[in-house]
């Protein structure tokens, strides 16, 4: 069995987080054709040690005081660590931490991580425990300096050791390449930008060759989702040429997901990125609205969502991405129901003169009396109803907590999102956006979630 040159590699830090703590030592034990070399290497973490850690690891404050900082091993550490396999105890800390401490040095790192603790488990689902104690007893390792970098470094070398006798080769070797398999990348695309991605909820963005907008998408799992675009087993073709198209991801965490809805539908419009599909700019909303041009007599007025007074939104129906849309739906729901085209205003026809659609034998005949008008009005209302505008609910804007975002909304309208009750007060006073029909309907779906502001005229 062939395995890459291997690093062993333990630490020794300030605490437990990778981005605030420092490390205080490094072991690494390097195994390659050439045999076994361990190295080791105290480092001043900058930062006091505490109490706590200094009995844990018997490092101490004294000991790093003369220790160089980082930066001044990070080029020596790089080289022994760079193209080899990254082999540690709960591998994610170690290398978590190593990885902030070149970035703060300079340095971009990266490797193929193999953890111990994963491995253990899947190669002996029968024990509970798989900290180090755990496999020293289990698989009879020797300590030498348990709790130092170097002492543990060797301890996870001597397991790797005993696996190969305990553990047959296909399994092992299966069992390593499925826990160090990276996710597919485009070609020229950084892993980086894939390793920073935020997990939550959100927007996020793909750009290309020149900073071109690609695509903007939402979801609950940021960075899982983003994956999923590169996922190399992709039957889809539009999918293959967006993933090799990806220059740049960016990333925009939202308190919840209707924020990532409005967020999305909003950069769609804002950025028309080339493989959005829907969601298009409103060229020209529109709406229906049936006025009663005499007593019983109701016809259909097109509205251009700028011309609407969002006050009387009564016997409005809509919306429409445009007036040939609204045109097109008027127009199939008139053969649906028998309705005339005359009086819908769909055709120009002398008073008294039957429609086409008459001539056709679609239209019941109100053009020429055969029905009467309000009949005609009130099989148009109900035929209308599925398409009715749902009014605004409240008397002045209301709002949507998610998080830490609160949504400000008004006559379907998204003024804003406020993170702190400046921004809430700021977006009140600006001027309103224009209406938006996926604004809308992300809305009317979260209708139950809305507070009216009016009725907490303290906030
Ligand atoms: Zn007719």
């Amino acid at each position: 069995m062939s395995f890459p040159a291997l690093v062993f590699v333990d630490l020794e830090t300030t605490g437990a987080t990778a981005t605030a703590d420092r490390i205080t030592e490094i072991g690494i034990v390097e195994v390659d054709e050439q045999g076994v070399r361990e190295w080791s290497c105290l480092v001043n973490p900058g930062t006091p040690i505490s109490g706590f850690i200094e009995r844990l690891t018997g490092i101490s404050n004294a000991m790093v005081a003369d220790a160089p900082p980082f930066e001044d091993v990070a080029a020596e550490v790089k080289e022994r660590l760079e193209g080899r396999l990254f082999i540690a105890h709960n591998a994610r800390f170690d290398y978590g931490f190593l990885k902030n401490e070149f970035k703060r040095a300079g340095h971009d790192f990266r490797a193929t991580v193999l953890c111990t603790v994963k491995l253990s488990r899947k190669l002996f689902p029968q024990h509970a425990k798989h900290n180090l104690d755990s496999l020293i007893e289990r698989h009879d390792l020797t300590v030498s300096s348990r709790h130092r970098a170097l002492g543990d470094a060797r301890l996870i070398h001597q397991f790797w050791g005993r696996l190969q006798a305990e553990v047959a080769p296909e399994l092992l070797a299966q069992t390593v390449k499925a826990l160090t398999a990276r996710p597919s990348l485009p070609a020229n695309l950084d892993a980086a930008a894939i390793d920073d991605l935020p997990d939550g909820t959100g927007v996020y963005l793909f750009y290309g060759e020149n900073d071109l907008p690609l695509y903007v998408g939402k979801s609950k799992e940021l960075k899982k989702r983003v994956l999923a675009h590169f996922a190399s087993d992709h039957a889809a073709a539009r999918e293959m040429n967006l993933a090799q198209q990806v220059r740049r991801i960016e990333c925009i965490e939202t308190g919840g997901e209707i924020g990532a809805l409005l967020k999305e539908a909003m950069l769609i419009k804002q950025l028309q990125p080339i493989h959005n599909r829907h969601l298009r700019r409103n060229e020209e909303v529109c709406f229906w609205q049936l006025v009663e041009a005499r007593p019983g007599e109701w016809r259909p007025q097109l509205m251009l969502a700028s011309e609407l007074d969002f006050g009387q939104q009564e016997h409005l129906y809509g919306p429409f991405k445009s007036a040939r849309d609204a045109k097109k739906s008027l127009t199939e729901l008139a053969k649906e129901h028998g309705l005339c085209h005359a009086l819908l205003g769909l055709e120009k026809v002398k008073p008294g003169k039957p429609c086409f659609a008459h001539q056709l034998q679609q239209c019941r005949g109100a053009c020429v009396g055969k029905e009467p008008v309000s009949f005609h009005s009130a099989r148009l209302m109900a035929a209308l109803g599925r398409q009715r505008f749902a009014p605004w609910p409240f008397v002045g804007p209301a709002w949507i907590r998610e998080g830490d975002e609160v949504h400000l909304i008004d006559h379907w309208r998204h003024l804003g999102t406020a993170r702190s009750e400046a921004d809430l007060y700021e977006l009140l006073e600006a001027t309103p956006p224009a209406f938006d029909r996926d604004t809308y309907r992300i809305l009317v779906k979260a209708q139950d979630r809305m507070t009216p502001l009016a009725a907490n005229p303290g906030r």
